[in-house]
């Protein structure tokens, strides 16, 4: 490698810029060139049963707090017991001095389960399987959406124990708040300001692209596209963008959230492939806010963050100069969607 040749994103050490927040990743390719030293492992994998009588989120097993769930055979959504954030809070404010701040908070949260089988995750799940769950999603969003005090819906799943998952039965949260979420307000001044000055979404512009360029795509179908963002911390962090801008989940018609629940299939299959086991995420849709104000800035995606990085057993620490500085990768975007790419679509387990 000759350091003094014209700069590249191949060989040289750079930082990306990332459009929708706002922030820089320092960019390392050289390091990835290093050979790996340490062990690949494969793990063993738990064999969960099909229902688990002390999972508290099984059909008919009571929960803590003494709610029994229903024997229901479709996703299936209710109040979190443990809820971060209540409906009931006060109204209010507080402030001493211009340094302390503080505003109350009122909001739901609720608990999806996706499957009324303990064993599944989405990947292993088919996809008219899935469909209902995006479907009860858009409910949700509706819903939660139409009361007055709700602006912001956030719909997530956090996979496996090193997310932090407590309970490997499958299923995801939503919580719906007054405030806008930090994340998706950052989000909202970037594609606004996109949309003002170019009269299209930031999201449609950079899909656009991204279909040129072919080098981070990961899979797509009619509605949709999974790919590496060129801007990704994670070393397989990925998102899935609707073709047509949606503004919001409520929006999409049957043909698109079954193209969704194919994506994510799609998606999640590769990750589990990568290193055969149930790979940890935490993922989420960003969308439109419910505050009652048109957005057509808002182009609907989801972001899929997992923390695995060489193996089973590997994970990314966001340490040191990523607490201090900013975060940074070694394996490039480019390089990560085309491991992801080669990888088998059908899940390991069925092979
Ligand atoms: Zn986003």
């Amino acid at each position: 490698m000759n350091l003094m040749s014209e700069f590249n994103l191949i060989d040289h050490p750079h930082r990306r810029y990332n459009p929708l927040n706002g922030e820089w990743i320092l960019v390392s390719p050289h390091r990835a060139k290093r050979p790996w030293q340490g062990q690949v492992e494969k793990v063993v994998e738990d064999v969960r049963p099909k229902y688990d009588p002390k999972c508290y989120l099984c059909p008919g097993n009571e929960r803590i707090g003494g709610h029994i769930n229903p024997e229901y055979t479709e996703p299936f959504a209710f109040v979190n017991d443990f809820s971060s954030l209540l409906n009931d809070t006060p109204e209010g404010s507080w402030t001493d001095g211009e340094l302390f701040k503080a505003d109350s908070e009122q909001g739901i949260c609720k608990v999806i389960c996706f499957s009324p089988r303990h064993d599944l995750t989405i990947p292993q799940m088919e996809v008219d399987e899935i469909k209902p769950v995006i479907d009860l999603w858009q409910k949700e969003y509706n819903e939660l959406g139409a009361i007055p005090f709700i602006n912001y819906v956030q719909i997530f799943e956090n996979k496996g124990s090193i997310m932090g998952c407590s309970n490997p039965h499958p299923h995801g949260q939503i919580w719906a708040s007054k405030a806008i979420p930090v994340e998706p307000e950052k989000e909202s001044i970037r594609q606004l300001a996109y949309f003002e000055k170019h009269g299209r979404t930031l999201l449609a512009d950079y899909l656009d692209a991204e279909l040129k360029k072919e080098v981070r795509l990961l899979a797509s179908n009619d509605h949709f596209v999974a790919l590496i963002p060129f801007w990704a911390v994670w070393p397989f962090e990925a998102m899935i963008v609707s073709r047509k801008q949606l503004q919001s989940i409520a929006q999409m018609n049957d043909a698109e959230k079954l193209a969704l629940a194919d994506i994510y299939k799609q998606l999640t299959v590769m990750y589990d492939n990568l290193f055969e086991v149930s790979f940890a995420y935490s993922a989420g849709i960003h969308q439109a806010p419910t505050d009652g104000k048109d957005h057509p800035e808002w182009h609907f995606h989801m972001h899929f963050y997992p923390p695995l990085l060489r193996s089973a057993s590997v994970k990314k620490f966001m340490v040191g100069y990523e607490m201090l500085a900013n975060p940074q990768r070694d394996i490039t975007p480019e390089l990560s969607a085309q491991r992801l790419r080669e990888l088998p679509k059908v899940h390991y387990r069925l092979i």
